[in-house]
């Protein structure tokens, strides 16, 4: 025993050592594992894949999660072949490297021209620093061209696979800092329109199709022949910093913004927590290149690069691997120096997975003005935590504004945040993904941001509009220049049709005078909050009936504490996700509720011990007290609807009570119940009347005293003319949006288009109980409790909470009043 004590110590050293061995054996053979399973060559497959589908007419795009069979498919080699090409098919869309990742690219009813055999070099001045190229041509292949002149792109993406084609229609940008989108650095092109014609466009010539197509995502013409001005190929010397994220737009601004000497930048945020910004610098430098090499040899093989994926968003530990293993190696070594065509050419190849059966990576993009960097950045990263989204890394980079063209991404300095995620291919992750990427686009709009239109088109279409403002404008002259919608992929299938352009032109100029309306624009979660605010109505409506021929120990006053209180916690839940400070609002809830409650339970003990005593010398018949207390409680239940509870005039019902004729004939025992009401109802009125007074001057703290109007937005000729329509808050603005409903329920171009700048709303009905939900309409609560609250000869009812678009309110007016149902109330915020 005494042996074992003495050399413990080395037994456990010599345990830990085993364990490291064993440890790092098992990680050496799970990396070779990987490497086996992963060594093939996933490009290889990826153009068999892709051989296959051109042979059925399929086109997809990089992330393989879109693909659609096309009319033809035709590959144009001449300026000729592309207007042949046009001028024969009615629809038409257009393909470049398809990396964009939402069918931009193609179209059911469309011929898609496949752009990448026209890709000559057509003229090179490398004194102008000037080049000009056919658009199918691939950044790499020009890169080849002009490093011999030591000339260099000047804006591209980070790597070079893509083509000038696809550059210029989504307006890319890179890591470049002083510069911003591609735009800037195009000097003219020709264009192929709809009807076969060429046109040169340039900032001074057809300047409305060069701000127009570029950015324009193949819906203006087929981009052909494009001038580019090149900047010099300089020699860039890497530097790095590890930032607390908080730090990062205070560091940015002092060393990067304005330095001249950085040509690359960008900033990698590290997942889960984002708290810590890699921030790489590629400025310039005299010093000569370390890397062998002009520009990074094509063909390589990823196998490493693939694993160092799989273990990055497979692995628990994979993040914490690369902040604190892999990266400090990378940075930890001698900075290199590379040319700048060194650094822009890395090739999309070192990305592709095995395959993208099962899941696949994925990009989405953000752009946020530089100023709103902080107030973004926890709104993202919530997003992305509530819906548990797998993402390898967001990417920062800086964009100067982009002051022409018309779906501008940034119109003003902006930082853009490149996501890198992983997702399945299965339909429910696909449609996960449409939910969370809506979240997102609402965040970043709410910091006057905007979202990427080369990615996944899952915005709606009100968000499309919220977030490219220049869209009517573009989709005007599209209409121009291609009035029968030729040029089309699934990204314009989705958003445009000369009766969207209708309904949005119209849409946007009546918001753009609605936001000169004070208070339009109210926060969407109020319609939740304003949930158990509205039970408390409808509470009243069924005391008020209850009491109408009843007597108070009848009501259920204990039922209507648990309703209350299972609406504030489904509010919350709804709620909990936002990221508005709803806390005011929450303690409004919380006192309003512990208010009703504490009333009630006073309430039920009394009205079922005294009460009841009294209620039975009386005959259990109503005294004029109760008949009193009946009318005050009806006169309540229609004030609310209209007014905040607190203005109610409790005193001069106070003061009626006083001025009942007390000579009316009654017997001993109603006499006796007479005196007890008038005391009880003094007792409540006066409370009531000082609390209520004491909440009105609270709630105005809080609060502030509020404008009341609520407005909305309506057509009534299909988006041809709008109006605002404004009525005040509480009940006479659901009142107004009935008359409207019922007054045009059968006009198919009436729409409601907004409220209060919100696209949905929520609103309650009464229906047959255990009915289904309204069509389009999504439940969020029932109130089933209405059978034992009401009273027994009464017809059952369900009060059905839905939240639904404003834009289908017509269609399901239409659904409810072909069954009789009525809409009680619209939560309007
Ligand atoms: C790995 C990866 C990295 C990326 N990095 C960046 C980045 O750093 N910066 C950035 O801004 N974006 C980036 N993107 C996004 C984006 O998809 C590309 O910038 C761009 O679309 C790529 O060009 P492409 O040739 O693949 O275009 P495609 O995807 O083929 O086409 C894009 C759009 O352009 C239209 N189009 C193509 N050719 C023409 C033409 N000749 N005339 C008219 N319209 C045409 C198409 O109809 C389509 O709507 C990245 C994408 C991936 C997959």
């Amino acid at each position: 025993m005494k042996l074992i004590k003495r050399y413990q110590h080395l037994f456990k050293i010599r345990y830990l050592r085993l364990f490291i061995r064993l440890w790092l054996l098992a990680a050496c053979l799970s990396v070779i594992a990987i490497a086996i399973y992963t060594y093939e060559n996933p490009i290889a497959d990826k153009l068999a894949r892709e051989a296959q589908n051109t042979k059925n007419n399929i086109v997809n795009e990089v992330t393989e999660l879109h693909p659609v069979k096309v009319a033809a498919i035709v590959t144009p080699h001449t300026l000729e072949e592309v207007v042949d090409a046009v001028k024969k098919h009615d629809h038409v869309s257009i393909g470049g490297g398809r990396n964009s990742m939402g069918g931009q690219t193609a179209s059911e009813r469309a011929v898609h021209l496949d752009m990448r055999e026209f890709n000559k070099i057509l003229n090179f001045s490398p004194e102008a620093k000037e080049i000009t190229v056919q658009s199918g041509i691939r950044w790499r292949t020009i890169q080849d061209h002009i490093d011999a002149s030591n000339l260099s792109v000047k804006i591209m993406q980070t790597y070079s696979n893509f083509t000038v084609g696809g550059s210029l229609s989504v307006n890319v940008h890179g890591r470049y800092i002083g510069l911003g989108p591609i735009i800037l650095s195009v000097k003219k092109f020709k264009i192929v329109l709809a009807d076969g014609r060429i046109v040169d466009a340039s900032p001074e010539t057809h300047a409305d199709i060069f701000y127009s197509a570029i950015g324009g995502m193949g819906g203006i013409g087929v981009i052909c022949e494009v001038t580019l001005t090149l900047a010099d190929n300089v020699n860039v010397a890497r530097s790095r910093e590890l930032i607390p994220t908080e730090n990062y737009w205070a560091y940015f601004s002092k060393n990067v913004r304005n330095n001249k000497k950085v040509v690359f930048h960008n900033g990698d945020l590290y997942p889960p927590n984002f708290d810590a910004v890699s921030a790489v610098s590629w400025s310039e430098t005299d010093k000569a290149p370390t890397t062998s090499g002009r520009l990074i040899p094509q063909r390589q093989d990823y196998w490493l690069d693939r694993i160092a994926w799989v273990v990055m968003s497979e692995w628990h530990t994979g993040r914490w691997i690369r902040r604190h293993v892999i990266d400090p190696i990378i940075y930890g070594s001698e900075p290199p120096v590379h040319t700048r065509n060194y650094e822009a050419s890395y090739d999309i190849a070192e990305l592709e997975p095995e395959n993208r059966k099962d899941s696949t990576y994925v990009l989405q993009e953000y752009f946020v003005p530089v100023e709103n960097f902080d107030e973004w950045i926890p709104k993202m990263r919530k997003v992305f935590a509530d819906n548990d989204v797998n993402v390898i890394n967001v990417s920062i980079r800086h964009s100067l504004p982009d002051l022409g063209a018309k779906l501008a991404w940034a119109r003003k300095e902006s930082f853009a945040f490149v996501v890198y995620y992983k997702q399945d291919t299965d339909e429910d992750s696909q449609s996960h993904v449409g939910k969370w990427t809506r979240d997102m686009i609402n965040q970043v709009l709410s910091v006057g941001g905007t979202y990427y239109l080369p990615y996944q088109p899952h915005a709606t279409d009100e968000q499309f509009h919220r977030a490219y403002p220049g869209a009517i404008e573009f989709f005007e002259i599209k209409n121009q220049y291609d009035p029968t919608g030729k040029f089309t992929n699934k990204l314009w299938d989705k958003y445009y049709s000369p009766e969207k352009l209708a309904y949005f032109r119209a849409w946007k100029k009546q918001l753009e005078s609605a936001s000169l309306v004070k208070d339009y624009f109210r926060p969407y979660d109020n319609a939740y909050l304003s949930l158990p605010e509205w039970y408390i109505v409808y509470a009243a409506d069924e005391y008020a009936a209850v009491m109408e021929n009843g007597l108070p120990s009848e009501f259920g006053y204990l039922q209507a504490n648990r309703d209350y209180w299972a609406q504030y916690d489904q509010v919350i839940k709804l709620t909990e996700t936002s990221l508005n400070n709803n806390e005011g609002y929450k303690t409004v809830l919380n006192v309003i509720g512990w208010s009703f409650a504490t009333e009630n339970t006073i309430k039920n003990i009394y009205e079922n011990t005294i009460g009841r005593a009294s209620e039975f010398v009386a005959g259990n018949t109503q005294v004029a007290e109760d008949k009193y207390a009946a009318k005050v409680a009806k006169d309540y239940a229609a004030f609310i609807y209209d007014y905040p509870w607190y203005d109610f005039p409790y005193f001069s019902y106070l003061k009626g009570l006083w001025a009942l004729d007390s000579t009316a004939g009654h017997t001993f025992g109603q006499a006796l119940r007479r005196i007890e009401r008038k005391a009880i109802l003094s007792v409540e009125y006066g409370l009531k009347t000082l609390y209520s007074r004491a909440i009105a001057y609270a709630t105005h703290q809080q609060f502030g005293v509020q404008d009341d109007m609520v407005s909305a937005i309506v057509t009534r000729d299909g988006g041809l003319t709008s109006e605002l329509i404004s009525a005040p808050h509480y009940q006479p603005f659901t009142k107004l949006l009935l008359t409207e409903l019922e007054k045009e329920h059968n006009n198919p171009d009436f729409s409601i288009m907004d409220i209060a700048g919100n696209d949905k709303i929520t609103f309650c009905y009464k229906d047959k109980p255990g009915s289904p939900t309204v069509n389009r309409g999504k439940e969020i609560l029932r109130d089933t409790e209405l059978n034992r609250l009401m009273d027994g000869d009464k017809e059952f009812v369900d009060r059905i909470t839905v939240e639904a678009n404003v834009k289908d309110l017509v269609l399901i007016y239409r659904q409810l009043h072909k069954k009789q149902a009525d809409i009680g109330h619209f939560y309007d915020y």
